[in-house]
């Protein structure tokens, strides 16, 4: 880890104590560019918004897919307070964006927490497999 990149790690812990003083859950995130600016800055909202999905690295992915163009995002980096969750790394691989650093790991998250992680929804499918195709059929092509 470079100085560089301790630094701007260390402004996403800034963020996630922002964050938790403005009432919300820890976390804060940041995107840097391929000239090593930042270009957007974002902590965890979801209380005071109430909005579940409102995650600073979801919001920051989001934003990225809208705001840079491919070869921006696929040179721009994520400092982020801890390591992204499911529902964020899934948003982050549809996002474009190049790389991901993290402070936390979401193992030592959990360490640090009294209450274990979220339980899966039960699913149940596959089903309906020759209807549900149609719209689907010869989209990705
Ligand atoms: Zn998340």
């Amino acid at each position: 880890m470079t100085p560089e990149a301790e630094g701007f790690l260390r402004r996403a812990i800034e963020l996630a104590a922002a964050a938790r003083a403005g009432g919300n859950p820890p976390f804060g995130s940041l995107l840097v560019g391929p000239d090593g600016t930042v270009l957007a800055e974002e902590r965890n909202s979801t209380i005071t918004d109430g909005n579940i999905s409102f995650h600073p690295e979801l919001k920051l992915a989001v934003w990225a897919a809208r705001e840079l163009d491919a070869e921006t995002a696929a040179a721009t980096t994520m400092y982020t307070s801890c390591q992204p969750c499911e529902m964020c790394s899934g948003a982050l691989a549809r996002s474009g964006l190049g790389r991901i650093v993290y402070a936390l790991s979401g193992e030592q998250l959990d360490g640090l927490k009294s209450s274990g992680s979220f339980p899966a929804v039960p699913q149940d499918g596959p089903a309906l497999y020759d209807e549900a195709k149609v719209p689907v059929d010869g989209y990705y092509a």
